[in-house]
C-alpha cells in the first residue's frame, strides 16, 4: 500500500528536529510519500534543503497569506527562481486567509495573484489555502481561468455547495483530519460525499490538525494520516486499501509524481 501526505510542513519547528524519526514512523504506518510545503522565504529554503535526502519526498514552494504583508518584489523573484527546481512539484501554499487576517486583504490578493502568475508561467499546479475567503478565492482563480495547470483547495472544510464550485472549475479538493472530528463537521462530510475520487486528495497539514482518535497528540505527523484515510473510506463505503489506491493515484496525477 502507498499513501501520500499531500500537504505537510516537515520543516516547521515542531517537526524539524525529529524529521528522520517522523519519516520513519510515517513509512511504518503506510504513508510513504510526502509533499512538504514551504510558506515563506526561510521555509522555502528549508524544504529545498530537506527533499534531496528522502525518496518520495517532494516540495511545494509559496508564500502563505499570513506572510503576505512582509513580501517584497525580491521575495517573489526568489520564489520564481527556485520554483523550477528538482522535486519542486507545486506553487503553494498561497491564497487568502480572512480568519486570522494577519495581512490586509488587499495585500493578500496581490501576493496570491503574483504567485498564480508564476504557476501559470511555469505550468506548475497550485496548492490554495482559503479560509473564510471562499468568494474572493474563486473570483481570483476565475481571473486565471484557462491559464493554470491545476489547482487544489487544501484543508477543505467548506460545504458541498462550495465543493461543487471548485469541481465545476475542474479543480481538486484535499481533506485533512477535520473530517474525523466529532463536532461541527456535518457540512464538510456532505462535501466528502460529492467529490469524485479522481478529484480528491488527503493530507495532514501537520504539525497542525491531529485527527481523531489521536487528536490530543501534538504535533500532528504524517503517520496520523491513516486515521483520516480510514474515516474517508468509511464515509465512502469503501475498503481502506481500495480507497487508498484511488486517492494515491489522484495525488500522483495531480503533482505529476513517478
Ligand atoms: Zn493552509
Ligand atoms: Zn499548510
Amino acid at each position: 500500500m502507498e499513501l501520500i501526505d499531500t500537504h505537510a510542513h516537515l520543516t516547521f519547528p515542531e517537526l524539524e528536529p525529529d524529521v528522520e524519526a517522523v519519516v520513519a514512523q510515517s513509512k511504518a504506518a503506510g504513508v510513504t510519500g510526502w509533499i512538504t510545503v514551504g510558506t515563506d522565504r526561510q521555509q522555502i529554503k528549508k524544504v529545498i534543503a530537506l527533499i534531496p535526502g528522502y525518496d518520495n519526498m517532494y516540495a511545494a514552494v509559496g508564500i502563505h497569506p499570513h506572510h503576505a504583508k512582509d513580501v517584497s518584489a525580491e521575495d517573489i523573484s526568489f520564489l520564481k527562481s527556485v520554483a523550477g527546481g528538482e522535486k519542486i512539484v507545486a506553487i503553494g501554499e498561497t491564497g487568502l486567509d480572512y480568519h486570522y487576517t494577519r495581512s490586509e486583504a488587499e495585500i493578500q490578493k496581490k501576493v496570491f495573484k503574483a504567485q498564480l502568475a508564476i504557476a501559470a508561467e511555469l505550468a506548475l499546479p497550485v496548492i490554495v489555502h482559503s479560509r473564510n475567503a471562499f468568494d474572493d478565492t474563486i473570483v481570483i482563480l476565475s481571473e486565471f481561468s484557462g491559464k493554470l495547470k491545476n489547482v487544489v483547495v487544501h484543508c477543505f472544510s467548506g460545504t458541498a455547495d462550495q465543493a461543487k464550485v471548485i469541481l465545476e472549475m475542474g479543480y481538486y479538493i484535499s481533506f485533512t483530519g477535520i473530517v474525523t472530528f466529532k463536532k461541527k463537521v456535518a457540512e464538510t462530510i456532505e462535501a466528502v460525499n460529492i467529490v469524485p475520487l479522481d478529484r480528491m486528495m488527503v493530507e495532514t497539514d501537520c504539525p497542525f490538525i491531529s485527527p481523531e482518535p489521536v487528536r490530543n497528540r501534538r504535533p500532528c505527523e504524517p503517520a496520523f494520516m491513516v486515521h483520516t484515510v480510514r474515516k474517508l473510506a468509511e464515509l465512502r463505503g469503501m475498503d481502506f486499501e481500495d480507497f487508498a489506491r484511488e486517492v494515491t493515484a489522484t495525488s500522483k496525477f495531480f503533482f505529476n509524481l513517478p
